[in-house]
């Protein structure tokens, strides 16, 4: 079973199939990150906010796995925005990890409520990273398309991707037709709705029809849509179906009923990144 690259607009690739390590406990996550790497994947998603690099730096370590062999991702927190901020939480990031380099780094959220509204300074620091070559690539989480926008027109540089809420029942259109305009590879985060869409009737009687569980159902249509997706589980049996979605298409029809399950604003499932303005304390 082969995962797919992407290649990003800098020219580098990254497995369209990943782990997310969001609410997975600090002290389970490296038992939980070497199941994941046990299993295949080779591209993990991580944040700062989910106090858990650490598990996932000793997962890596204790892997054996070539460095090169794994693309590992993760996410400047809300309260260090401020470039000086940013830079002490990026060392911090490396350190816990374990890495003198990361794959891609991300802005988690753009909080344009706080901060005087500058996210701009935020994002030509991330930039540093890359040239310093810390980073490999930089990108954004949960901007919106007047977000991207801005960060673009303002300082010229295009982040590799966009990370965003898109499932069945929030497909999000504006933010992923933003980022694919300038040339930015969506991630779809909680692409199961944290399961919230498997007990739904379309996808059940689409998954019978190919022998396949809802899960893969709907992680083979992020992928068939193009957009890169890290589901979560702490199961390594699900682990194990979650990466089991390369043998089978669907076809255009099934594509579009699921992506009809669309419920707009009403579908969203976490934060709207327009009015989210939580700082850890
Ligand atoms: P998800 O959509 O991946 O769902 C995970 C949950 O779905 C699991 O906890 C489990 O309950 C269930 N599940 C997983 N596989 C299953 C299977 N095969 N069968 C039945 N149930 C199954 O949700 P998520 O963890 O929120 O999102 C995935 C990743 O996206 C996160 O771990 C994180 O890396 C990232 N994320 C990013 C942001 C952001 O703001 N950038 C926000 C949320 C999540």
């Amino acid at each position: 079973m082969t995962v797919p690259n992407i290649t990003l607009h800098d020219q580098t690739t990254i497995p369209q199939l990943g782990f997310g390590v969001y609410q997975v406990p600090p002290d389970q996550t490296a038992e939980t990150v070497a199941a994941a790497l046990e299993v295949g994947y080779r591209h993990i998603d991580t944040a700062q906010m989910y106090g858990n690099e650490k598990g996932v730096g000793e997962a890596i370590a204790a892997s054996g796995i070539a460095r090169e062999e794994l693309y590992v991702t993760s996410k400047l927190n809300n309260d260090v925005h401020r470039p000086d901020d940013a830079r002490r939480s990026f060392d911090a990031t490396l350190s816990a990890l374990g890495l003198d380099r990361i794959d891609l780094f991300l802005i988690h959220w753009p909080l344009p409520t706080r901060y005087d509204g500058d996210f701009v300074s935020t994002w030509r620091t991330l930039a540093e990273f890359v040239a310093d070559g810390r980073a490999t690539s930089v990108g954004v989480s949960n901007f919106q398309p007047a977000h991207l926008d801005r960060i673009v027109t303002e300082t010229g540089i295009v982040p590799v991707v966009n990370q965003i809420e898109v499932h069945p029942y929030f497909t999000n259109e504006d933010a992923r037709a933003a980022s694919i305009r300038h040339g930015v590879e969506v991630e779809a985060w909680s692409p199961l709705a944290q399961g919230g869409v498997l007990g739904d009737e379309v996808i059940t009687r689409i998954a019978a029809a190919h022998d396949k569980t809802p899960a893969q159902v709907t992680l083979r249509w992020h992928i068939e849509r193009g957009d890169i997706v890290f589901p979560k589980s702490m199961s390594a049996e699900r682990m194990m179906e979650n990466f089991d979605i390369f043998d089978f298409t669907l076809s255009a029809e099934e594509v579009a009923d699921i992506a009809a399950l669309d419920r707009g604003e009403a579908g969203r499932t976490g934060p709207n990144p327009d009015t989210f303005d939580y700082i850890p304390a």
